[in-house]
């Protein structure tokens, strides 16, 4: 098998795969959940071992980066042994999480010590009581400690992730880049995507990158950086402060297509071909058909690259495109 096994129907290679572990999460962010969201049955959720197959095909053929999410991969029972095994697939050369950090303080020392390599951690607001509001079940105290105890477990360059939205944390960016700065981290912003029906007005609520670069450049000097992590953001660095990198991720207004190297793998099995549209293949069926033969699943994962969009649709004014909601499809 060569490296370069997953090759696109554009030309792209394919080396970063994300895998969303449950469709569970401990929180119901707005932008994220309905408040009464349902969740799969569990039999409809791949199994750990089917992760792990499907995790080891990919690296197999050439992946180099998985990115385990959710919903809250934290709240998947054996998440530790999971990653103690994928951290060993030969080949692979990072493996990540993007958690709401929530149970970071209970699980961090395990985690660095499975080998899980970097850890992103969404923190929207440091105000308690608006985090309470967004998140709809959080709680900002056990999130600070979270990452507190990322950083004594020896996690380095963690990176937050906030979603900016008018008229509830725009007002916030300087702060929070103040406390990237102050403890040593880096920090993404996104502009809200529009997957599933959440309720109220994303259109009001847009925020653009360009908008929150603006805010950051009233009182930093912004340094352009040509780095990339191997997603979509891109990075300015701040004058007089080395440590820490910003990042924006803009599927609306900055489209990352032409460049995109991954595939994400949902709960319950489909093997999504760009998060904006519905392509998508059902590998938990052939996984349950074929639980001896890989060669099948091979074949079928080749095949799906010949369709793997050449970009997204999203547009601001657009009203709900795609009906699946973030939990399910793994930010
Ligand atoms: N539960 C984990 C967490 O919150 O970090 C991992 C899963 S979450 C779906 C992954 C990322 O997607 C989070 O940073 C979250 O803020 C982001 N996200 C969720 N819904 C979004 C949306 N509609 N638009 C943009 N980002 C979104
Ligand atoms: Fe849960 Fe993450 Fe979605 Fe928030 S963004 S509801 S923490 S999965």
């Amino acid at each position: 098998m060569t490296m370069a096994e997953w090759i696109d129907g554009q030309g792209r290679r394919i080396d970063y795969l994300r895998l969303s572990l449950t469709d569970r999460c401990d929180f119901r962010c707005v932008y994220c959940m309905a408040e009464d969201v349902r969740f799969l049955p569990r039999q409809q959720v791949l199994t750990l071992e089917e992760i792990e197959r499907v995790a080891r095909l990919f690296v197999e053929g050439g992946v180099r980066k998985l990115r385990l999410t959710g919903g809250e991969p934290l709240v998947r029972p054996g998440i530790v042994g999971l990653c103690e095994r994928l951290a060993a697939l030969p080949g692979l050369r990072e493996l990540c999480m993007t958690s709401n950090g929530s149970q970071l303080a209970r699980y961090a020392r395990d985690l660095h010590a499975a080998g899980l390599s970097r850890l992103n951690i969404s923190l929207d607001t440091l105000d308690p009581k608006r985090f309470q509001a967004i998140t709809r079940t959080g709680r900002l105290e056990q999130v600070l400690a979270g990452i507190a105890a990322a950083q004594a477990a020896g996690f380095e360059r963690i990176k937050l992730n906030c979603v900016v939205m008018k008229g509830r944390n725009t007002d916030e960016v300087q702060g929070l880049v103040d406390f990237a700065i102050a403890n040593a981290l880096d920090i993404s912003f996104i502009e809200e995507m529009p997957l599933g029906v959440v309720g109220g007005e994303r259109r009001e609520r847009f925020c653009s990158s360009d908008e929150v670069r603006a805010l950051i450049a009233e009182r930093h000097e912004l340094l352009d950086s040509a780095e990339h992590s191997g997603g979509p953001a891109r990075y300015v660095r701040l004058a007089g402060h080395p440590a820490t990198r910003i990042g924006f991720i803009s599927p609306h207004s900055h489209n990352f297509c032409a460049t995109c190297n991954r595939l994400r793998l949902t709960a319950e099995g489909r093997l999504l071909l760009c998060l904006g549209q519905e392509h998508s293949l059902d590998l938990r069926g052939l996984l349950r058909r074929h639980p001896l033969h890989d060669e099948p699943l091979r074949a079928a994962v080749l095949g799906a690259l010949q369709r793997k969009p050449a970009g997204h649709e999203f547009g601001v004014d657009d009203g709900v495109q795609v009906l699946r909601f973030m939990n399910l499809s793994g930010g």
